[in-house]
């Protein structure tokens, strides 16, 4: 039983990025809001560290921009890879239609640091750390709020809604027994830490060699370094031993040469499993669940913290007012859900095909060789945009009601890019003909089938 119970409008569960954003939105519309955060700071295992330009540009129209631009970062604007040893580019953030064009790599604990302190200059903003949703409170057939454990005891905070953004572990969807969809994650991710230097490559690069993938985001003095392993084998590459380990990251990106010396133990390489899920419902009365506790998403492009951010925009431009009223339905959420999923299919499609395009590379221990599918397909004109703009902007991106003027999609951003959709559909077709033409081809070719007709 509760000790203590306390009322708000609105508990948030999870002070990840889909819950800080949310926080900060329902404080700055009036709706007083908690969040409950379990940990003590948002200092902990890596989470991804990206914000993107859509997210900047949301930052723009609350007019707190320029202040997050002081918080230390990275910019990134291109992305690239190395497949064997063929370079490549696969996307440019010069020219999406967003102020800021370009990726910022920033800690993610700065990152919400940074909304926390916006958000506190909001009366009706309640953050509590340390408070462990462990359920929810029912009151006939609804929610009406959630059992938290705190160092003080157990509490109540009772609510007119509980939003579930407790991420891939989600308590507050268990809790609900809300039924999860599971798409498949051949991959898991060893993430260490790189020292750099000023010679290494600036930008963000994918590099994919000796059948495993390595990821070097390029931070301050160091790489983030994440090896993307078939799920399940990190067991066997401990086995292995860590000179193995060592040279297997020295040979696929020769560049970090002895640098790689730095992996003393196997405590500095931290295994994070990868997942893709969906809630089929990510609403009950008193009750909805947005990020990652609603849609897990793994790091395939670094779009999920975008997710997160854009569902909490989504969720305070539709409930803020309902909530202030105190007439939220049932509805409400239902459109929410419905206004966020097909983002959120799109993106995920999209995930788990990049995850299939992996498992060829797996398939080849020695030295990889790029296809000539990749080697035509980066030459497409217009491709980097597009793939800039899927990743940067993302799908259906949101912005705040009524906030100051957005960066307008000019005319000529639209028919640019208008002209590269339509150069890589018409790529597309033209190789998928070409290959159907050389395959029948080589069928007529073949010994014995004119025999046959
Ligand atoms: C290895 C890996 C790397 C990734 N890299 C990237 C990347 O580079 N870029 C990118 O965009 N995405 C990346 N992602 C995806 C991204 O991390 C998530 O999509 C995103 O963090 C989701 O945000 P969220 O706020 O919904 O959930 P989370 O970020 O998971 O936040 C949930 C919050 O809730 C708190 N919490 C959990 N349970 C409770 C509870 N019971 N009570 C109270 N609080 C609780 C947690 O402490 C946390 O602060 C990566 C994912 C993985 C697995």
């Amino acid at each position: 039983m509760a000790n203590e119970t306390y009322e708000t409008t609105c508990c948030v569960a999870g002070g990840g990025p889909a819950g800080m954003m949310l926080g900060y939105l329902l404080a700055r519309a009036g709706v007083a809001v908690t969040v409950l955060e379990k940990h003590n700071d948002f200092f902990r295992d890596f989470r991804g560290d990206t914000v993107h330009p859509s997210t900047m540009e949301l930052m723009y129209e609350l007019g707190i921009l320029e202040d997050f631009l002081k918080v230390p970062h990275q910019k990134l604007e291109t992305v690239g890879g190395i497949y064997g040893d063929f370079a490549f580019r696969v996307g440019d953030f010069r020219y999406v239609p967003t102020h800021c064009k370009f990726v910022a790599l920033m800690p993610q604990w700065d990152f919400l640091n940074f909304l926390a302190g916006k958000a506190k200059q909001f009366p009706a903003f309640n953050l509590r750390m340390k408070y462990e949703a462990v359920d929810l409170v029912r009151d006939g057939g609804r929610i009406a709020g959630v059992a938290a454990q705190t160092p003080e005891g157990p509490v109540q905070i009772r609510a007119d809604l509980v939003v579930g953004c407790d991420g891939r572990h989600s308590i507050t969807r268990q809790a609900a027994h809300f039924e999860v969809q599971e798409f498949g994650v051949p991959i898991d991710v060893l993430w260490f830490r790189i020292s750099r230097t000023t010679n290494d490559p600036e930008q963000l690069l994918g590099n994919l060699n000796y059948g495993k993938a390595l990821i070097l985001i390029p931070r301050d003095d160091y790489f983030q370094a994440g090896l993307i392993i078939p799920k399940g084998s990190f067991g066997e590459i401990q086995r292995e031993g860590l000179d193995v380990f060592r040279n297997l990251v020295r040979r696929i990106a020769p560049y970090l040469g002895d640098r790689v010396e730095e992996l003393k133990d196997w405590e500095q390489v931290k295994l994070l499993s990868v997942q893709i899920n969906r809630l089929r419902q990510w609403h009950r009365p008193g009750l909805l669940c947005i990020g990652d506790a609603a849609h897990a998403m793994s790091p395939a492009g670094g779009v999920g913290i975008n997710l997160a951010i854009q569902d909490a925009v989504a969720t305070a431009n539709l409930l803020a007012g309902p909530l202030r009223e105190g007439r939220v339905t049932e509805a409400m959420l239902a459109q929410l859900q419905r206004r966020r999923e097909f983002p959120t299919r799109v993106t995920q499609f999209m995930q788990v095909n990049a995850h299939r395009a992996l498992q060829h590379i797996f398939q080849t221990s020695g030295p990889a060789k790029a296809p000539w599918q990749l080697k035509a397909a980066v030459r497409i004109p217009g491709l980097q945009h597009v793939m800039a703009r899927v990743v940067g902007v993302g799908v259906r991106p949101e912005h705040i009601r009524g906030a100051r003027k957005r960066q307008a999609c000019d005319g000529q951003y639209i028919k640019r890019l208008a002209v590269g959709v339509g150069l890589v559909a018409a790529g597309a077709v033209l190789a998928a003909r070409l290959l159907r033409s050389s395959a029948r081809r080589r069928y007529a070719e073949a010994p014995g089938v004119g025999s046959r007709s």
